[in-house]
């Protein structure tokens, strides 16, 4: 069995407690890793490593730095189907998705921010004959970064990137429950010829190894993707610490479809924005509203292209819906099936554990594409995020009404609007209150635009130069003339 090891200061260490957690494969229910059980004495020695790092880091020039990020980026790029089935199997994610999404976003993390470096800009205020002003952006130093089980590789490299390009260290902190990749990304970060100390990363629980970067005295910025109460948590340890904080939250994306939408694409999108990665995507559309005059259609063209989705072994080629992550996650998403049965839903299609596996993954953490109707948008199963292949469709007579169903959460972090009318997308996706309004598509990502969530979904926006903003501090330089 692999056992993975902390990697601090270029060098792969056992955890200061000697203990270990087991890792398993979603698909199987077997253990097939054990990785450390870090805490705060191994994310001392990382921020300590990474602090001694960061001089000599900051000082690299930034066409050095870019160099060193490509050769990260051709490392996973040369690794690229080994890469694939090693999330596969940590997170239970159909290695296709893998293939089509995390492992070529890892590679472009690494190539957008190593380029993007070499075009920043700086800016300069020239106060009439009086003074020049111009804006030096600088490295904060150690930023910690803690991510989620979702897209392991995809969303820690979206850290890490722009975090060593801007000239900082790191700390970084994945999910225990997907620890695989990241273990497999330091040894390439090494092989590549990245400098000690640069890259960090710590193995553990949250409420410990987490906890105690969050509130880690020199560690003056912190990147969290997660859940919005783990956010709150955050926000309140670093609060105090005065921390620069980016917080990635959770969301219950509307996804709303008007009559006029060409309906083929729409179901097409739908089901991969209901179902992908299992539904534990932070930006899938949970709440599909569909306009009264085309929901039966769009209904009955939606029902029959759910029940067609293969649901199999993730590492098999046509699998496209693999297992969730953990058992007790299944239980959670099961406990919200049910909990819609009570409020008043009627379950369209799934709701269950699927039958017929393979051989190979019969005890694995499995749950059917779920369709639930006929919930009040009040109801709790509504509100709150599911997080699994779980959507509910709700019709709508009018935009005005959809707009009140779409921000009718706590949360905003994206949504989509189908229709031809170029109107009334412009309108309707104006007055939605979320980070990100797709207009007849879904998870079409371009890396330059801003990216975050409203409400309860976020504080601050990534990407782009947005990323190399939060990941370094402006300072004004007045020169009197
Ligand atoms: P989570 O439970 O909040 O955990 C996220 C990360 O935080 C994990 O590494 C976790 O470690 C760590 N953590 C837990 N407690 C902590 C604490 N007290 N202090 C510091 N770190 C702590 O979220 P998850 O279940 O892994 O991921 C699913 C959530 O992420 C969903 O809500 C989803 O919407 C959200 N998400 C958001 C985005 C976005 O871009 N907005 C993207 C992807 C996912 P452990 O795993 O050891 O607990």
């Amino acid at each position: 069995m692999q056992r993975v090891a902390n990697f601090i200061d270029g060098q792969f260490r056992p955890p200061c407690s000697g203990k270990y957690l087991p890792d398993a494969e979603p698909a199987t229910g077997r253990v097939i890793a054990e990785i450390p059980e870090g805490g705060p004495e191994d994310v001392d020695a990382a921020v300590a490593a990474a602090s001694r790092a960061f001089p000599g880091w900051r000082r690299t020039p930034a066409e050095e730095r870019s160099r060193i990020l490509l050769r990260v980026a051709d490392r996973i790029e040369e690794n690229f189907e080994e890469l694939a089935r090693l999330e596969s199997r940590d997170n239970g994610k159909t290695v296709g998705l893998a293939r089509r999404m995390d492992v070529p976003r890892a590679i472009l993390n690494f190539r957008f921010f190593a380029t993007a470096i070499l075009h920043a800009e700086s800016r300069a205020h020239i106060t009439d004959d009086r003074a020049l002003n111009y804006t030096l952006r600088q490295p904060l130093g150690v930023a910690g970064l803690i991510s989620p089980w979702n897209l392991p590789l995809y969303l820690l490299t979206w850290k890490i990137a722009p975090a060593i390009a801007a000239g900082n260290c790191c700390v970084a902190k994945p999910s225990e429950l997907t620890p695989l990749t990241a273990a497999r990304l330091a040894e390439l970060i090494v092989e590549a010829g990245v400098p000690p100390g640069v890259v960090n990363i710590v193995h553990g629980y949250g409420a410990s190894a987490g906890r105690a970067l969050t509130a880690h005295p020199n560690v003056p910025l912190l990147s969290f993707t997660g859940g919005t109460k783990t956010g709150a948590d955050v926000m309140a340890h670093a609060g105090p610490l005065f921390k620069k904080v980016s917080l990635e939250l959770g969301g219950k994306n509307p996804n709303i479809v008007f009559a006029d939408a060409d309906l083929e694409q729409a179901v097409a999108t739908s089901i991969q924005s209901s179902f992908a990665n299992q539904g534990e995507i932070c930006l899938c559309g949970s709440r599909l509203f569909v306009e009264r005059t085309c929901y039966d259609e769009f209904l009955d063209r939606f029902l029959a292209a759910t029940k067609r989705l293969r649901i199999g072994d993730p590492q098999d080629d046509a699998t496209e819906v693999g297992a969730l992550v953990t058992e007790a996650h299944r239980r959670k998403v099961e406990g919200y099936v049910a909990l819609a049965e009570e409020e008043g839903g009627e379950i369209l299609t799934g709701g269950k554990r699927p039958a017929d596996l393979p051989e190979r993954v019969r005890d694995g953490w499995f749950l059917e594409p779920t369709v639930i109707a006929g919930l009040d948008c009040n109801r709790r199963v509504m509100q709150e995020e599911i997080f699994g292949p779980v959507v509910t469709v709700t019709p709508f007579d009018s935009p005005d009404e959809a707009i009140a169903y779409a921000n009718g959460t706590r949360y905003g972090l994206s949504a989509s609007v189908w229709t031809r009318d170029l109107q009334k997308a412009h309108r309707v996706a104006a007055a939605i209150d979320s980070g990100t309004v797709w207009v007849n598509t879904w998870l079409l990502r371009d890396l330059r635009v801003p990216f975050g969530g409203m409400k309860e979904s976020g504080v601050g926006r990534e990407g782009g130069f947005d990323s190399l903003d939060f990941f370094t501090e402006a300072k004004n330089v007045c020169v009197k003339l």
